[in-house]
Formats: C-alpha cells, structure tokens, sequence
C-alpha cells in the first residue's frame, strides 16, 4: 500500500457514486472530477481526463504538486486540475473538490441566477448564497481566475456559468453530501419557481445565526 491509496481508494469509490446516480451529467461520459488535498503536503490528488469511471483504478490516479508537477500516476490529469489547485491554494478550509454537471444546479448556471438560502441543512452546510462564477471555457486560465474571485466568500457551494457546479468540503464525506444538498435545493427552487410563485427565503436572522453556526463548524474542522 502506497502513501495515496487511501485516498485514491475515497476517491474512486466517490466518483463512481457520482457518475453511476447521474451527477456528471451522462451516465457514459467522462465529465466531472473529484480531488483530494493531501494533508501536511502541497499536493493533490485528482482524477485523470477521458477515463470513464468504471475503469478507474489506484494507477490511474493523479498526484500532482501545486506546480501542477506529477508525482505519481500514468495516467493525464483532469482538464480542470488547476480549478481544483486553485481552490486548494485560496481556501486552506478545503480539502475536497468535486466539479461536477448535474441536471437542477445546471438550470441555474445556464440562467446566470444565484440560489439564495431556503433550507436551514442547505445553507449551513453550503454557506448563504450558491453563486453563480462566470463563464470561461472547460480547463482555461480565465476559468480558473473566475472562480478565484469569488472563493473568498467562503460557501462551499458555487454554480458555473453555462457548465455545471463546484462543491467543496473540509472532508471528501462533506463534499460528497454537498453536491446531493445542492442538486437537492436547486430540484426544489426549480419546481417553486415552476408554479409562478414567489418562493419564500430564510428570515435574515435565520441566515445570520446559520453564518455564525458555520464559521464555528468550519473552525472545529
Ligand atoms: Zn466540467
């Protein structure tokens, strides 16, 4: 057993999870990715580009340094390793990414429209607002500079202009939860809006004692 393999070994398990329930878009594609910070290193681990899921084994995975440099894996890294480097370098609170396509959140990044808070469990977990980070083209640098803008507001929750949705987490098990809350709340946001109706939010108070109750979460983590 290598100095990686539990993690690599998390983060298979997690993304077969996400592609097999539908969370990278097409249940045949290769889309969406998942990485790991490797604690006490500045390293991550990621999963490889054009690989579909059901073939993902240990080799396959990628350890890359914050230069982007290989320490082990065969395999080409995910098109989108320097969206997730760019996360770990900005939020020391982040120790797992996972971009990802799924359907409900992709409604709201096509309509360039934030989810504000509507559920006590959604907002402590993903932060008050899921907002939305400006299109750039899939792997770009100006991609990667977008979502460095709008990281400092410290959710954990973000939708991609014309693209998808990045979850982050102090945990790859927290990570993992925020992107069912987030297709969850975006299913439910949706279908109220459907009606004509004015969705009700979360009293201000509500969303400020659920701030706090988040910066103490975030803190213990
Ligand atoms: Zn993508």
């Amino acid at each position: 057993m290598g100095p990686y393999t539990l993690y690599q070994e998390k983060i298979i398990e997690c993304t077969r999870w996400l592609s097999l329930n539908g969370f990278f878009g097409s249940l045949r594609g290769t889309g969406g990715n998942v990485s790991m910070r490797v604690p006490g290193e500045e390293a991550f681990i990621v999963t490889p580009s054009t690989l579909p899921y059901d073939q993902l084994t240990l080799e396959e995975m990628c350890v890359l340094d914050f230069n982007k440099k290989r320490i082990e894996g065969k395999r080409k890294p995910s098109v989108e390793s320097g969206l997730h480097l760019k996360v770990y370098q900005c939020r020391p609170d982040v120790n797992a990414v996972i971009h990802s396509h799924q359907n409900y959140a992709s409604v709201f990044a096509v309509l360039n429209k934030p989810i504000p808070s509507l559920f006590d469990e959604v907002s402590l977990h993903l932060g008050p607002v899921i907002d939305v980070i400006p299109y750039a083209l899939s792997g770009s640098p100006e991609l990667t500079a977008n979502i460095g803008e709008k990281l400092d507001n410290g959710c954990h929750g973000y939708l991609l202009q014309n693209h998808g949705a990045l979850t982050l987490g102090s945990t790859l098990e927290e990570a993992w939860l925020n992107v069912e809350l987030l297709e969850k709340i975006a299913k439910i946001y949706l279908g109220a809006l459907s009606t004509g109706g004015q969705p009700t939010l979360l009293p201000d108070d509500t969303v400020n004692l659920l701030k706090e109750l988040r910066k103490k979460k975030l803190k213990k983590a």
